[in-house]
């Protein structure tokens, strides 16, 4: 075990989160599970708090969509980021306030814009055409949308290639030297009222530095649209702050991240005579650590390698498959045994791809040994499939000694869900 994971210990040989035995855990309501520790997530949500007292904080919903959770996050005080219809439903369901709700996206269909209008939520607008598209929708429903604009700050993350969002190649934003112009055409335009300012750099980035360079570059881009006579009353930094998911990567915190952005953003504000809303949509950092995903070991093999097959694959954790991640392993019933083999870790899915984790040094395991996926709590269970006719794993929440399911198993009726065979092929 590594960093400071108060929520995470281990008593007689066995993993526990807070007050509760993973092994119990996995006995009782079966594996794949995902398993939430409500303390973790709540100390994530209040550090960010600490550290930014005057910024909003919308919690960026695709990282983790389980309504519980969205509850503790509205009870803690944050709002949302969100991509779609479906993610709006959820966190108005879960009780967050329209006013801290920001519709973004790339690739929003007129329904999209719609939805979002009549919900009285502001979108972040990608491009000058959506911008067009959309104000023409408000005018005809009547309304006026209040909008901020996605930029591409041209700022280069070092992270994934597949999840730095901010270089100038990517798909998302307007290009900086076009946002003054974009930011004019909108106040001229009925059914838009343009008020901030809005980017996302990439995810995982763990250097504070390439955020206190997007800070800058869009204090620089607020003072080219204040030049065009433009007013900005929201600054919207977006999130990526990364998390330590291996012990030989630590990560910043929010206070690492708020000393590295809060002196550009607040001395740039002075010099502008601004005063913007600050907002954040940190996702990974508040929910990453909070969650584990327990896993039953089915077959050992000693093959060209030691293989530990369990009951989850790329359709439960698809984080390793997809970005080559890495999650720190557990034995959870056998915690404090030496590590005296070499296993890598596969899913029973089938395809070659379907490795959770590379040649970990593990206590020796059997077959019906549970282990513990840690940090699984961002882009884990969000990102879950059915691939391969395997249902959704249930999503437990635990607080103390208390666990509550927060969501079902699905079975085999859920691979069914929504389909129907044909009378005419039935002959
Ligand atoms: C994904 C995303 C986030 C959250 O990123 P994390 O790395 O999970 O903090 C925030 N804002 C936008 C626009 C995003 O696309």
């Amino acid at each position: 075990m590594f960093g400071p994971k108060s929520h995470l210990t281990l008593r007689h040989n066995h993993l526990f989160i807070e007050d509760v035995d993973c092994v119990s855990l996995a006995e009782q309501h079966g594996t794949p599970l995902y398993v939430t520790s409500e303390s973790r997530l709540r100390e994530n949500i209040r550090a960010y708090h600490r550290a930014f007292p005057d910024a909003e904080k919308y919690f960026a919903v695709k990282a983790n969509g389980s309504l519980s959770l969205l509850r503790i996050a509205a009870q803690e005080g944050m709002g949302a980021d969100i991509f779609s219809p479906g993610e709006l439903s959820l966190v108005r369901m879960a009780g967050i306030p329209r006013d801290k709700i920001l519709y973004n996206g790339n690739s929003k269909s007129e329904m999209d814009h719609e939805m979002a209008i009549l919900a009285g939520v502001r979108m972040s607008v990608d491009s000058r055409e959506e911008l067009e598209f959309l104000a023409g929708t408000a005018a005809r429903l009547g309304r006026e949308a209040e909008i901020l604009f996605r930029v591409n700050p041209d700022v280069s993350a070092q992270t994934h290639p597949k999840i730095a969002t901010g270089l100038r190649s990517s798909k998302f934003g307007i290009p900086a030297e076009q946002v003054a112009d974009t930011y004019k055409r909108a106040m001229d335009l009925d059914g838009v009222r343009p008020v901030g300012l809005h980017c996302h750099i990439g995810s995982q980035i763990l250097d504070t530095a390439p955020f206190a360079e997007g800070a800058a570059k869009m204090m620089d881009i607020a003072a080219s649209v204040a030049g065009a006579g433009g007013s900005i009353e929201r600054i919207d930094l977006g999130g990526g702050l990364g998390i330590q998911y291996h012990p030989d990567s630590p990560a910043p915190t929010p206070a690492d991240l708020a000393s590295a952005v809060l002196p550009i953003f607040e001395s740039r504000c002075r010099d502008q005579g601004i005063s913007p809303q600050l907002i954040l949509e940190p996702g990974r950092s508040i929910v990453a650590d909070s969650t584990i995903m327990l896993t039953k070991v089915n077959v050992v093999k000693k093959a060209h390698l030691n293989f530990a097959a369990v009951d989850a694959g790329f359709n439960v954790l698809a984080r390793p498959m997809l970005y080559d991640s890495y999650h720190h392993v557990l034995a959870a019933g056998h915690a404090e045994e030496p590590e005296a083999e070499t296993y890598t870790v596969v899913g029973p899915i089938c395809e070659t791809g379907d490795i959770l984790a590379k040649e970990r040094r593990l206590p020796l395991l059997q077959r019906g040994d549970i282990l513990a996926f840690l940090d699984a709590g961002a882009y884990g269970f969000s990102m879950a499939s059915q691939y391969n006719g395997q249902p959704r794993p249930a999503e437990v929440l635990v607080a103390g000694s208390s666990t509550d399911v927060i969501r079902s198993r699905e079975d085999a009726s859920s691979l069914l869900a929504g389909q129907r065979i044909l009378p005419r092929l039935m002959f």
